[in-house]
């Protein structure tokens, strides 16, 4: 009697002196990424980081008696996926609207308007995004540049303006209605940086280039604004929301937003100050806010809400998009001569935010596709940065590079922030834009920029694209199109650098591998849990991996149902 009591006081005793803990993952195949020990069965959590790494039997050691226990039965887990560059408004948005990323032909997206109008007010505006006419079985019966014409939308849609952007971002489609309102006729001419596409006869076409958008634009804006205070924000909300659920459904724990405005990031501070951003997000400020040094040190946040939103970076763009040969390229464009593409902000003022960046402790993060723009912001960081390789300045989609550039990105320390799903996706058609040579030589070219010893960062673009890692992992390593052909396969990435350019690399293009990216002690305790092991599962299988869980800060925001 007296030796039992003995016994159990030293096990009370024992217990008590074993750290308490919060969560355990046991029984996994967990891919940690630390060079150290790449492979671990178990990781303890304390609060919202992570505590321990290593083997079952060394969980001894805690007192597990509060600990939520996960056992993985052999699943895999791997850190938090972090997406570098996608728009988690325009997600939210394109969540809760129109979505024509899946449309086989124009007349499916003529009837899906044909919907939406049905249950429209008078004057509302309809808006969808998403559609690629190059991504669809027929061209439209009627088309110049094979984009589609207003008038069936026209038809169904009288007294209600709709826009429909381009899966780029980089153009849309109107109707009678909203040129209407906008003014735009057989006289507008198309702005500098931009194209009102218009038919033999003069008369504009619906479809607007870059720039030209803005015409739409801002007599939207002014209906939006019409809109209560209180409604808009219900909206903007609303969108959030949706994006942040669509993100822990894909694994994505930190969203980096390419792109908000300061009145949007205001609404992300008050989700994260209470405790309501379910994700975390890392975000550029948009190109199109007027910039002051007040206004960026009143917006500097780094980790604000226990590390859930951070504001230090400032999108700019340099040229448009391949697709619409809005990028800026050096030589003209193969299919179409009289164009090399276009500039879309003067140089001197992206030189201009480059200083007021450089000033105020912000990286830049510029939106370059074409060979020339790339060149052009290479030439602009390299005389703004002085020599100084410790800002983590990035050139956003580097997709097609001048032999000459290359190896230009490593020494100034610039970040190539690429998304390798636009190469299996856009690949069908790239060398119809730029021929086979250039297609070869400069078009995503990640090897290239790897063995330069450039940093890389990886994306969506969401939701130009789908949020889907794993459909980003499977792009780069495999560069397969839609018909399993393989899109220059010299350039395709090993297995364990694609999972680094979804988790620790795209940590280190935002200045937070020392929190997050890899599982190791006292990093953030952001997981996945995966249905199959993406490092060997037979290449075609890749696909069919599952989202089965996302733990964000410790704890499961999301869990797979079947
Ligand atoms: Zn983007």
């Amino acid at each position: 009697m007296k030796i039992l009591f003995i016994l159990s006081l030293l096990l009370l005793f024992s217990c008590s002196q074993k750290e308490p803990v919060d969560m355990i993952l046991v029984n996994g195949n967990i891919l940690t990424l630390s060079p150290q020990t790449p492979k671990a069965e178990t990781v303890v959590i304390k609060k919202d980081r992570i505590l321990f790494v290593g083997k079952n039997s060394e969980l001894k050691r805690f007192n597990i008696a509060n600990a939520k226990i996960i056992d993985l039965k052999g699943k895999t887990v791997i850190p938090g996926f972090i997406d570098a560059h996608a728009h988690l408004l325009s997600l939210g948005n394109s969540l809760k609207n129109i979505s024509l990323s899946r449309i086989k032909a124009w007349d499916d997206a003529v009837s899906l308007l044909e919907n939406a109008v049905k249950k429209a007010q008078p004057g509302d505006w309809i808006t969808g995004r998403g559609w690629h006419q190059e991504k669809w079985e027929s061209a439209p019966k009627q088309n110049i540049k094979g984009f589609p014409i207003h008038k069936s939308v026209s038809k169904i849609s009288p007294d209600n303006p709709i826009i429909l952007k381009h899966a780029s971002g980089h153009a849309i489609f109107v109707n009678a209605k909203a040129m209407q309102i906008a003014g735009i006729n057989s006289k507008t001419k198309s702005p500098a940086g931009g194209e009102i596409i218009k038919d033999k006869q003069g008369n504009p076409t619906g479809v607007l280039l870059e720039t030209a958008m803005d015409l739409v634009y801002q007599p939207y804006q002014k209906y939006l604004n019409t809109l209560s205070p209180g409604e808009q924000k219900r909206i903007k909300s609303a969108e959030l929301q949706a994006a942040m659920q669509h993100s822990l459904e894909n694994g994505v724990t930190t969203f980096s937003d390419a792109g908000s405005f300061f009145n949007e990031i205001d609404l992300f501070k008050e989700f994260a100050g209470q405790d309501k951003l379910d994700i975390r997000l890392w975000v550029m400020v948009s190109s199109e806010e007027s910039l002051s040094d007040a206004l960026l040190q009143k917006y500097k946040m780094i980790g604000f809400g226990n590390n859930h939103l951070t504001v230090r970076a400032i999108k700019q763009y340099a040229d448009g998009a391949l697709g619409s040969r809005g990028a800026w390229m050096l030589q003209p464009y193969s299919d179409m001569p009289s164009t090399s593409g276009f500039n879309v902000t003067p140089l001197d003022s992206i030189r201009r935010t480059a200083q007021f960046a450089y000033k105020n402790g912000y990286q830049l993060c510029t939106h370059a596709i074409g060979d020339r723009a790339n060149r052009e912001m290479l030439d602009i960081y390299q005389d703004v940065l002085k020599g100084d390789t410790s800002r983590r300045w990035r050139i956003e989609h580097a997709q097609h590079l001048s032999l000459d550039d290359i190896e230009r990105f490593a020494p100034l320390g610039i970040i190539a922030s690429m998304q390798t799903v636009h190469c299996t996706s856009d690949g069908p058609w790239v060398p119809v834009r730029i021929g086979n040579k250039r297609a070869e030589e400069g078009a995503y070219v990640w090897q290239k920029l790897l063995q330069s010893g450039t940093h890389f960062a990886n994306g969506t673009d969401c939701p130009v694209e789908q949020l889907s890692p794993i459909e980003n992992f499977y792009a780069a390593v495999t560069r397969r199109l839609p018909d399993s052909t393989q899109f220059y396969p010299r350039q395709v990435l090993s297995r364990e650098e694609v999972l680094k350019s979804l988790t620790i690399w795209n940590a280190y293009a935002g200045f937070e591998e020392d929190i997050k990216g890899s599982i190791e002690v006292g990093k953030l305790a952001d997981f996945v849990v995966l249905s199959q092991d993406i490092l060997t599962v037979p290449e075609n299988e890749i696909l069919k991996t599952k989202v089965l869980s996302t733990i964000v800060g410790g704890e499961v925001k999301y869990e797979d149902k079947d």
